[in-house]
């Protein structure tokens, strides 16, 4: 995949359940995504649902995944190994989603499962984000040290296979009019290239893919992109109404 594309991923979570379903919503994702020239779109299916379409990946639409173990070994019941997921065409893996640090994912086990997906060939999609915006500043703190923990034991060579997703957990799964103004996500994205610059060198650095997530839907995407110099979106809720998907892309496509 080429860096210099902008992306967007669509994050099922499990808000989608039946294949009939799924095979519709994917389809009409790949419609929206075979218009787009300059943008690569990928969905995250649940895990089970991945299989309906291993067999229909394309270079218009990727498949990822919404977590990946951090061990190949088998003896870890209830995971899903890398080897399995790549096997079904999956190439990108969601990471460190809020959800999941929710339920007790640090970053150090993130930076775990980093290493093995980029070792296996697979693209590392790490969520960060911070629970509030308080005053004195302390977001900036945890931004910080999820991105820098979460990149341990990821060198120069690797960061291609890097896309840091910030997703501000107070602005997820709202709507559009409660997600973060276009101006502090401009802020917010120079203040993450900064940290991705002071660890591995400008160029690298800024090479990174950024996107946002937090309630992007057809209505603020486009200001989102233009305002927020972001390179594209993890999009939750909107991803699976495919009106909606596909303005997002079509928005994302054009700026
Ligand atoms: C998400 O949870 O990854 C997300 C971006 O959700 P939403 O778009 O629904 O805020």
């Amino acid at each position: 995949m080429a860096q210099t594309k902008k992306l967007v991923i669509g994050n099922w979570k499990l808000y989608i359940d039946s294949p009939k379903e799924a095979k519709e919503l994917y389809r009409a994702s790949q419609n929206a995504a075979r218009a787009a020239r300059r943008t690569h779109v990928v969905v995250c299916p649940q895990t089970p649902l991945l299989g309906l379409f291993a067999s229909n990946v394309s270079s218009s639409i990727r498949l990822g995944a919404q977590d990946a173990f951090w061990d190949v070994e088998p003896k870890h019941t209830g995971a899903s190994s890398v080897y399995a997921l790549r096997s079904l065409g999956v190439s990108h893996v969601i990471l460190g989603h809020s959800e999941m640090r929710a339920a007790g994912e640090t970053s150090h086990l993130v930076s775990l499962k980093t290493q093995t997906v980029i070792k296996h060939g697979l693209t590392a999609v790490i969520c960060v984000g911070e629970n509030e915006r308080d005053m004195r500043g302390g977001y900036l703190t945890t931004l910080e040290s999820q991105i820098r923990e979460s990149l341990t034991g990821i060198t120069r060579p690797k960061l291609a296979s890097v896309v840091i997703a910030y997703e501000p957990v107070w602005a997820i799964g709202k709507s559009a009019d409660q997600a973060m103004t276009p101006s502090t996500l401009h802020e917010t994205t120079l203040f993450i290239k900064k940290i991705l610059v002071s660890m591995y060198g400008r160029k690298p650095g800024t090479a990174v893919r950024v996107l946002y997530g937090g309630s992007v839907e057809s209505k603020n995407a486009a200001s989102l992109m233009q305002e927020g110099t972001v390179d594209g979106f993890l999009v939750g809720h909107a991803s699976v109404d495919a009106k909606e998907f596909k303005a997002i892309i079509a928005s994302v496509d054009k700026a």
